[in-house]
């Protein structure tokens, strides 16, 4: 299976990532990467940049080394709502919107505590994707998060940097089997991102790629096997959002997108 896309990489920005956004491009570039993500932390992550960062995102070229660029984010669930630490005026600016939870941005609850969250921000029609369900620092029920994203055609990512940087990797490794077993029952959009917080990790998918295939999830659920899938599905999601007032100070001071 040919992956031509990262959705998930960080530069320098987001504060323990260590390279730019030039390197990143070029790397991808020797890989066969044809479309990447340029997704540093929510402004909630300590070191992670300020909002104006993501405001002045579209002065970058639309493709660096030949790769072309998603300037986008990955934000952060800030409380048991699945409110973003970004508010909606940024975030209809941006090419590209993750969301996952992080320890220090969310206090942490309960499994249905922690799972209601994580589908409440899949409910946000700003969202794009969901990443890395299957950290351990918050438990979550896989099966429920596999099925949303099923109803809702919001794609969940096999992180492959779970798997293969962070410490705890027994417990990540079981969390992503599950989640990757129900995504392969559930068959909605899988993406597979490399977390990459160095050049050298931007295109590498090794880890997830076992797993997918382990799972038995179908090429076809894979979303970033092609620029154009990912690039009509971003299209959609724009063009399926709520009007809303953005310049409105309301709603520029709003945090996230409330599901009603
Ligand atoms: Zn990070
Ligand atoms: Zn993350």
């Amino acid at each position: 299976m040919e992956l031509l896309v990262d959705l998930h990489t960080h530069t320098l920005s987001s504060g323990h990532a260590y390279s730019t956004i030039t390197e990143n491009a070029q790397a991808a570039a020797r890989k066969g990467i044809k479309l990447m993500g340029m997704t540093d932390h929510g402004p909630s992550m300590p070191g992670a940049p300020h909002l104006y960062h993501f405001g002045n995102l579209s002065i970058l070229p639309e493709e660096i080394s030949g790769v072309k660029l998603l300037p986008g984010v990955e934000a952060n669930i800030t409380n048991y709502e699945g409110e973003l630490d970004v508010p909606l005026y940024y975030l209809a600016k941006l090419k590209l919107v993750l969301v996952g939870l992080h320890e220090i941005c969310y206090p942490g609850g309960n499994s249905e505590q922690n799972t209601q969250a994580y589908i409440n921000a899949m409910e946000n029609p700003y969202t794009d994707m969901m990443v890395h369900p299957g950290r351990t620092y918050f438990e979550m029920d896989l099966e429920r998060i596999a099925h949303a994203s099923a109803l809702l055609n919001i794609p969940v990512e096999i992180n492959n940097s779970s798997l293969s940087t962070i410490t705890d990797k027994s417990g990540a490794l079981e969390n992503c089997r599950f989640i990757a077993h129900y995504m392969a029952k559930y068959k909605g959009p899988v993406i597979l991102g490399s977390d990459a917080h160095f050049w050298d990790r931007v295109g590498e998918f090794g880890e997830a790629l076992e797993l997918v295939r382990e799972a038995g999830i179908s090429q076809h659920q894979i979303l970033n096997t092609s620029p154009e899938r990912v690039l009509d599905y971003l299209a959609m999601r724009r063009k399926n959002r709520p009007v809303i007032d953005l310049l409105s100070p309301k709603s520029k001071q709003s945090i996230a997108y409330k599901v009603v």
